[in-house]
């Protein structure tokens, strides 16, 4: 097992808490950065975006549904006026015809143009049923692309919100970080620094447990840092962040 180290590094037990507040501030930083590059939500965002494409695809698909059915009434409505004009025409003809066998084609013609208005307009409502079906089915895919968008864009502006109050904040820490590191002696401060990069830098010991990796040091380790001088910086055997010693250390 290893045993407590001791540093070259000399500061005052003074020197050495303020190694609590810098630790303390540091993991609020990465928190604040955390939240400011990596916003809860985000991915969501992006789940909405790609889900607003799809339901836009399939917008598009009901619309050129509507489209063609709104085509087909269309003619289907032109046929019905050429076929009338035409129905016109031959009532006018039979109306001033003199010749029986021209009255009794035309009379044949205009029974059969009858069964053809019949029949378009049977057609037609047919077709005017699909054409309110299909606005029916274009205006509720609208609605849900509307809903998509409307939780796209209230997330969107959480989003911008909580990562710009997680900027403020990092910049706000950043703040009190300089403030408490610049009456810090420059070596603790490396050494700290030094370890702060592979994990915890700096904690507590607290009860004889290493509040950075939560271990209970052994009684030989205790022993040893309870013989250290108060300015003797000593650090964890298990995690090796710099240990601060104060009168909760249990020493
Ligand atoms: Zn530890």
């Amino acid at each position: 097992m290893a045993a407590a180290r001791f540093d070259d590094v000399n500061a005052s037990p003074q020197q050495q808490r303020l190694l609590l507040d810098v630790a303390d501030l540091d993991r609020r930083i990465q928190q604040a950065e955390h939240a400011r590059t990596q916003p809860a939500n985000a991915s969501r965002i992006n789940e909405l975006a790609a889900l607003r494409q799809t339901q836009l695809r399939e917008l598009t698909a009901l619309t050129g549904t509507l489209d063609d059915a709104r085509a087909e009434l269309r003619r289907l409505e032109s046929d019905v006026a050429v076929v009338a004009q035409r129905r016109a025409r031959d009532a006018e003809r039979l109306a001033s015809s003199t010749n029986p066998k021209d009255a009794q084609a035309l009379e044949s013609e205009l029974a059969s143009l009858a069964r053809r208005t019949s029949d378009l307009e049977d057609q037609e409502l047919e077709v005017m049923a699909r054409v309110e079906e299909s606005e029916a089915a274009v205006a509720a895919q609208q609605a849900v692309i509307d809903a998509t968008t409307a939780e796209g864009t209230e997330l969107t502006t959480q989003v911008k919100s909580a990562m710009a109050a997680a900027a403020a904040e990092g910049e706000r820490l950043g703040r009190d970080r300089a403030a408490v590191v610049s009456g810090m002696d420059a070596a603790l401060l490396a050494d700290y620094t030094r370890r702060a990069a592979r994990a915890t830098g700096a904690a507590l010991l607290r009860a004889g447990t290493c509040e950075g990796c939560r271990m209970v040091l052994s009684g030989t380790d205790l022993a040893a840092i309870r013989q250290a001088a108060p300015d003797q910086v000593v650090s964890c055997p298990e995690c090796g962040c710099i240990l601060v010693r104060t009168e909760e250390s249990g020493l």
